[in-house]
């Protein structure tokens, strides 16, 4: 057996660099997370050699009777962890659950209406370089300027004059809480499926921190790598929708967007939700909330402010549009401190999707690696820090203490180390 420093050192150099970035950087990518050394350890198991397209008991190759048994144990975990009666754990990201749902219950033309990108939406909830928002007609809807709060009334309002077929629920950027029987109803009273994406809160849903969609939606997405900390993957789920409908479901992902499953991720999807369904998994999930709500304060009482006023889950944007510097530099300035964000628009920012006027942090990573109350309120002070030196100068100096204090935190705190 050949180590891969003898074999392609220019990559193991590649995954060094990137072990020490992960360890001694603070990671506020809100998407991000360290998934365990047993749901890392899974992914390399010999499930990756084997092809199995179909489902368990159903496959199209022999040989299935083992990966069988994994796909079966995720999916009935998964079904477990959310109280719901249908699960498909063969998605290969959340991309491709999205795709499929799309596929299975919509048609090319259709009117879909989910939430802006600008303010907060996903790629695949319609953006116009995105398959959704090439094939679809696309209707957002948004924030209330004022309060920076879904507004549902314009919801609402939209919804009656378009009628779409789809209404899409969930985010990639939005702090508070969505009201999920408020859209169903929306949805119903123009006879529209309601799906959501869960895909950023999964974990806080999973541990009872945050509303569950299962309840109301026809049908539920998400990925399971973010706050839910497992492999990088996708899931789709329903409650009480009926046979016919899941069977829609199930061959839109297999033969309608994939060939064969990733069967070593899929084993790894069932470690993930095993460990997902402990009580510790609870606690993590608890803090992850608490950890936000103190670094928004933090933010607040150093005078920056909050798109919405606060968060209630893993995130918050930071709303720059009164700065003289963009969401870029503020990007820029924190990457040269070791704390890892990213630039993101905020409502109606004048800035272009590449520039912006926010930042967007959560805390579902420095959670995992330990951070806890105390090391929040630190790492949001620094973060103000970096962030003030924009305005006043001497960003060099701040930048270089900001990471010398970074990395000794992060050496208390290490990820795998
Ligand atoms: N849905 C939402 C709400 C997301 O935020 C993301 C990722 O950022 C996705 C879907 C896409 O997931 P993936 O990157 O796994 O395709």
């Amino acid at each position: 057996e050949m180590p891969l420093a003898e074999f392609d050192a220019e990559l193991a150099g590649a995954i060094r660099d990137e072990e020490r970035r992960q360890e001694d950087h603070v990671e506020l990518i809100a998407s991000e997370n360290y998934a365990s050394p047993l749901v890392m350890a899974i992914q390399n198991s010999v499930f990756t050699n084997k092809y199995a397209e179909g489902y368990p008991g159903k496959r199209y190759y022999s040989g299935c009777e083992n990966v069988d048994v994994a796909e079966r144990l995720a999916t009935e975990r998964v079904k477990a962890l959310f109280d719901c009666d249908y699960a498909n754990v063969q998605p290969h990201a959340g991309a491709q659950a999205n795709a499929a749902v799309f596929l299975a219950l919509t048609n090319p033309g259709d009117t879909v209406m989910g939430m802006n990108l600008a303010q907060g939406g996903h790629l695949t909830h319609g953006n116009p370089s995105n398959f959704s928002g090439r094939h679809y007609n696309i209707v957002p809807y948004g924030l209330d300027p004022e309060t920076g709060l879904i507004n549902y009334e314009e919801m609402e309002r939209i919804a009656l004059e378009t009628r779409p077929k789809m209404l899409i629920g969930g985010f990639s950027a939005y702090s508070r809480r969505k009201d999920w029987a408020r859209m169903r109803a929306i949805a119903d009273k123009v006879g529209a499926i309601f799906w959501v994406d869960m895909a950023h809160v999964a974990g806080l849903v999973a541990a009872g921190e945050y509303p569950n969609p299962l309840p109301h939606a026809h049908v539920v997405t998400s990925t399971t790598h973010k706050t839910l900390r497992g492999p990088r993957g996708g899931i789709i789920l329903a409650k009480g929708q009926g046979e016919d409908f899941y069977k829609k479901l199930n061959s839109a992902v297999f033969p309608g967007i994939q060939g064969g499953p990733l069967m070593h991720i899929i084993a790894a999807k069932a470690v993930a939700f095993k460990e997902a369904l402990l009580p510790e998994f609870r606690t993590y999930q608890k803090q992850v909330v608490a950890n936000a709500r103190t670094m928004a304060a933090v933010l607040q009482q150093r005078g920056y402010k909050i798109v919405s006023g606060g968060t209630d889950n893993h995130m918050m944007l930071i709303d720059l549009s009164d700065k003289p510097y963009t969401g870029k530099d503020a990007d820029t300035a924190l990457s040269n401190a070791y704390i890892t964000a990213n630039k993101n628009s905020v409502p109606n920012d004048p800035r272009s999707p590449f520039v912006t006027s926010g930042i967007r942090i959560g805390t579902p990573a420095v959670t995992t690696r330990g951070f806890g109350i105390v090391e929040c309120e630190q790492l949001a002070g620094w973060l103000c820090d970096v962030l003030d030196a924009l305005e006043l100068g001497a960003s060099a100096e701040v930048a270089s203490r900001v990471r010398e204090q970074v990395v000794e935190l992060c050496r208390r705190h290490p990820v795998y180390r």
